[in-house]
């Protein structure tokens, strides 16, 4: 596990919340550990550990649970999550369904439930319906510390509203923070999918924390990126930045809707994808299917099964997919980009032409040194990124956001 190294320009709070932090994450993957270990994986005094271990006992984050067998025979006071009085509710909102799950703040799920709609539903009526269930499990389950929202990007986080989300029109004008402030007493965090998603691998992705910096990159309906650096997520003035899918590959290409041209997302979404395979291989569309991730999958198992088309089709996708993950690390030199989304359910069969990209493409020290991995959360990334969104703020500033009192 590496080390917390170098925190460039944060003052002492900041780097005080990031090692509180680092803790936290650090007891989500052993369950129990003594103040011993933590300093020795995390690089500090046993004096620093003890002083953040004890705010985070005062606020009920942690607790100490007897005696565990420490280096050389040593006994020491074992430390543990009190995930289960701190649960967080999650929502996901997409084009057609709303997704809202409870979770605890080690990342564990009690429950999930999903609801249709159509695009044209009237607006107020899906709104009511999500909030009268999550009225549901905020009666059903007392110890609900929060609530995190993960909407389509962009999201406009000044205006709380959604900016451009493809046949969404209707929802463009809904303020969700003011919706969801005024139906609920309890604090409402809300970002953009692709934010969210990075925020889930960050939190609950178990890639060997703790790590300075993460990059994810949702490749689905959509095409984007949220970036975590030095535990903070990337967000630019109005909470759009790392919007790697329009960023333009070729300027002479497409117009997008955006208003650029030539943007990745053209090339590698699921809509591309679909595309192509919709011209070169009809059969596999003769069958009805309910979702674009499940035509995706269909071409991936036909790649597998040694169909050629498919296997160009995909080829050409994770070409997309490496020049993508090269931007990202021109951009913010991540130490990890997880891929996520729908199309990443093409997992074996891209992974090698992307690799074979971003070793091309990069300067060898950076090709030689970035970790690029398929995500292996087992929910959908996003809705646990919307229980990743509550998870990290009510972390930050638990004074702020947890009863302690209560607990
Ligand atoms: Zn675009």
């Amino acid at each position: 596990m590496g080390k917390i190294k170098e925190v460039a320009g944060n003052n002492t709070s900041d780097l005080t919340e990031m090692n509180r932090s680092a803790i936290v994450r650090i007891l989500q993957q052993r369950e129990v550990c003594s103040r011993a270990e933590l300093a020795k994986t995390m690089g500090l005094t046993q004096a620093s550990i003890t002083k953040l271990t004890g705010y985070l006992i005062e606020m009920g984050i942690i607790s100490e649970v007897g005696i565990v067998k420490g280096t050389g025979n040593r006994r020491s006071i074992g430390l543990r999550l009190n995930a289960e009085k701190n649960l967080v509710i999650g929502v996901k909102f997409s084009r057609h369904v709303f997704a809202i799950g409870v979770f605890d703040i080690s990342g564990k799920m009690y429950t999930q439930q999903e609801t249709e709609f159509g695009l044209d539903d009237n607006t107020a009526d899906v709104l009511a319906s999500m909030k009268r269930q999550l009225q549901d499990l905020l009666d059903r389950y007392e110890n609900i510390v929060a609530i995190g929202l993960a909407l389509p990007g962009p999201y406009l986080r000044k205006e709380g509203r959604i900016a451009m989300v493809t046949r969404m029109p209707s929802w463009h004008n809904i303020n969700f923070i003011k919706e969801f402030k005024e139906a609920f007493d309890k604090p409402v965090f809300i970002e953009q999918d692709a934010n969210a998603g990075a925020l889930a691998e960050w939190w609950f992705g178990n890639h060997g924390r703790p790590l300075n910096s993460l990059a994810y990159f949702l490749v689905g309906e959509g095409v984007g990126s949220g970036v975590v650096d030095h535990d903070r997520l990337l967000l630019g003035d109005q909470g759009i930045a790392s919007e790697v899918g329009h960023i333009s590959i070729d300027f002479r290409g497409p117009v997008c809707e955006c208003g650029n041209h030539g943007c990745l997302e053209l090339y590698c979404s699921t809509m591309a994808l679909l595309k192509k395979a919709k011209e070169q291989l009809p059969e596999l569309f003769k069958v009805p299917y309910k979702t674009r991730a499940e035509v995706c999958n269909r071409i991936f198992d036909a790649a597998r099964g040694g169909n050629e088309t498919a296997k160009k089709i995909v080829e050409e996708i994770a070409e997309y997919i490496g020049y993508g993950c090269v931007t990202l690390i021109n951009a913010y030199d991540p130490e990890i980009i997880v891929i996520g989304d729908s199309v990443s359910q093409g997992n074996e069969l891209l992974m090698p032409t992307v690799l074979e990209i971003v070793k091309e493409r990069t300067i060898p020290e950076v090709s030689n040194r970035v970790r690029i991995e398929i995500s292996k959360l087992s929910i959908d990334p996003t809705l646990y990124g919307a229980a990743a969104i509550a998870t990290d703020r009510i972390l930050r500033k638990p004074s702020e956001y947890l009863n302690i009192n209560k607990l």
